[in-house]
């Protein structure tokens, strides 16, 4: 069953939800035309169809091999990622200025949904280079753009991010790298773990973009730098190699690499002992990114469930009569793919909404789309990320005893989407960032002007009450939640529900996208099938996913006590 981009619903979130008229009279974005971004989503369809989602199961199976430093793609990557180039997809997101296209961030997050949806291993590749470019981009001097920009846009180098080591993981603070000067360079020394796409066949070159310490640096997280470390300077190899690749769950196809760098010429981006703070702003995108993949993999999931569970046949209709019925037919299994297509559908809507506000944020420099996209990235993130695995699993019980056995595509799923949680910030880092950074350090203020905004929504759901009812509760539960975190004295009450909340954040935010997206359905778009099925689907979303508010709620508000009440000794009472 190959993957089918879900055009239709991408269109009316693009349209009806996020604004792409309004994105598109932003300075820059005039080629943003509904004609060019039908254009560019049909052929990026495509792509995905019939480059991509071919190779992601033998992918899976075959995995990248290491030998001796090298590490080889399993077969098909090379091809396809020199058509991707090719075609210009790993250009789309950038400036006209270095080779890119010039696009919006509301325009290039469908497509990269579909790359995610098609083939996660191998988008993990230029979604990589990406977070190097706009590093660079962000504090490289104009010496190092110019020497790296032109080739990581059109993809002939790859880049990567080189943060974790062994005992520096969560807390970056740990980092033990070392950079010391020479010259108008610096020597890196030290070993990273869990690189991606550390080590490749696809590209000439790879464009490590490395956090380390200067001999003089201070402790912790403000003595940290970053460098750009190239495998290759002109024809020399640099002393930056690939020791091993991990052997992991999920993504087999996308490398993992242990990197060891042995007095590595590196070049400083930006300022000496800065180097956290252009990751942090990198890891925005990134973050943005992750989450996509949370609604890709929840896509791919459901489209997989929803073949198999028309052709299944099974059990009789409830209805009566009649032999074994396709298992679509009965409530619970109708029941689970409402789950997922509905959930897919909310976290698609406010990834999109949340890339419209960044590009608000960048050409216009708002400061309250800025604040919107901070306090939503985290959410995008750790529910998306932690809704796309309940999503995969959920695919893999449609299946049955099938969903179980690797044949049928339904475990990689799961298997891939795994570590969506995990990196780029494990959900309960996440859930920190929301809760400490994002609402408690500013009294709430971001999170209740959203909160009216979401309030102002309430009259105009007349006509759907149960939609109303139960958007109207989640925000009611958020409020209380926002003010308890606030109030909230001791930092150990506040996290113990951080997770619980940004869980809450998500239903509610996507409720409310749902909420607007059947006012939407319900003026008419043009296509009534979709319309009608719009509308069910956000009353199945309200009855059964939005409704979890209220008691979200409460396990934020009530749940400290019982998380910190045992000893560490009495979590096992042997
Ligand atoms: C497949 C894969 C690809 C990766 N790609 C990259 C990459 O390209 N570049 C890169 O630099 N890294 C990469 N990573 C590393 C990844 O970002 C880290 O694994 C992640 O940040 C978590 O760090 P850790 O594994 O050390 O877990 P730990 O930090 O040890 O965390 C273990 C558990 O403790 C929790 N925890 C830790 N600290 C706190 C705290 N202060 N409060 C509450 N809970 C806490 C975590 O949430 C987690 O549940 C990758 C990892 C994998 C597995």
């Amino acid at each position: 069953m190959s993957y089918q981009a879900p055009l239709k619903d991408m269109r009316f979130v693009l349209n009806e939800l996020a604004g792409l008229a309004e994105v598109a009279k932003l300075p820059g974005y005039q080629d943003a035309t509904p004609d060019t971004v039908n254009a560019i989503l049909e052929e990026a369809s495509k792509f995905a169809s019939e480059v991509l989602d071919p190779i992601n199961f033998s992918g899976d199976r075959e995995g990248s091999k290491y030998t001796d430093g090298e590490v080889r793609t399993p077969k098909g990557f090379q091809n396809a990622y020199k058509k991707f180039c090719e075609g210009g997809w790993n250009a789309l997101p950038f400036e006209a200025e270095w080779g890119g296209q010039g696009l919006p961030r509301l325009v290039s997050t469908p497509v990269q949904e579909m790359w995610k949806s098609s083939n996660m291993s191998f988008s993990l590749c230029p979604l990589l280079t990406q977070g190097a470019i706009e590093a660079l981009l962000l504090r490289g001097s104009d010496a190092l753009k110019k020497a790296y920009l032109p080739n990581m846009v059109e993809g002939k180098w790859t880049g990567t991010m080189n943060l974790t080591e062994p005992q520096a993981g969560s807390d970056l603070a740990l980092v033990r790298t070392k950079a010391e000067r020479s010259a108008d360079h610096y020597l890196i020394s030290g070993q990273k773990i869990f690189i991606t796409y550390g080590e490749h066949d696809l590209a000439e070159n790879i464009v490590h973009l490395v956090l380390a310490r200067t001999p003089d640096a201070p402790e912790g997280v403000k003595g940290i730098s970053l460098f750009v470390v190239p495998k290759f300077i002109g024809n020399k190899r640099n002393s930056a190699r690939c020791a091993s690749i991990e052997h992991k769950l999920g993504i087999h196809a996308s490398p993992t690499a242990v990197m060891v760098y042995d007095k590595a010429v590196g070049y400083l981006v930006g300022e000496e002992n800065r180097g956290l703070e252009t990751m942090f702003i990198m890891m925005n995108a990134a973050r943005f990114a992750v989450g996509l993949e949370g609604v890709a993999i929840a896509e791919r999931a459901f489209q997989r469930a929803l073949a198999f569970a028309k052709e299944r046949l099974q059990g009789r209709d409830l209805a009566g009569g009649g032999g074994a019925v396709p298992i679509i037919r009965h409530p619970d299994v109708r029941r689970m793919l409402m789950l997922m297509k509905s959930q897919a559908e909310a976290m698609r809507a406010l990834a999109y909404t949340t890339a419209a506000a960044l590009d608000f944020a960048h050409k216009t420099r708002d400061k309250a789309h800025q604040a919107f996209v901070d306090l939503m990235i985290p959410v995008v993130k750790g529910w998306c990320t932690e809704t796309g695995i309940e999503v995969a699993s959920l695919g893999v019980q449609v299946h049955g005893g099938m969903g179980f056995v690797e044949e049928t595509g339904a475990a990689q799923y799961l298997r891939d989407a795994r570590i969506t949680t995990i990196y780029e910030g494990t959900t309960g880092i996440q859930a920190m960032d929301l809760v400490g950074r994002k609402i408690a350090r500013e009294g709430g203020a971001t999170a209740k002007a959203w909160i009216a905004e979401l309030k102002k929504l309430d009259p105009q759901l007349s006509g759907h009450p149960e939609i109303r009812k139960a958007l109207a509760d989640g925000v009611k539960a958020v409020e209380e939640c926002v003010d308890f975190i606030v109030g909230a004295k001791d930092p150990r009450v506040q996290f113990a529900g951080a997770v619980p909340f940004l869980k809450l954040m998500g239903i509610v935010a996507g409720g409310w996208q749902m909420a607007r997206a059947a006012l939407a359905a319900a003026k008419g778009t043009g296509d009534d099938s979709f319309d009608q099925a719009k509308i069910a689907t956000v009353r199945f979303y309200a009855d059964h996913v939005l409704v979890q508010a209220p008691g979200l709620r409460n396990t934020v508000v009530n749940g400290a006590a019982g998380v910190m009440a045992l000893t560490e000794d009495q979590f096992l009472a042997a």
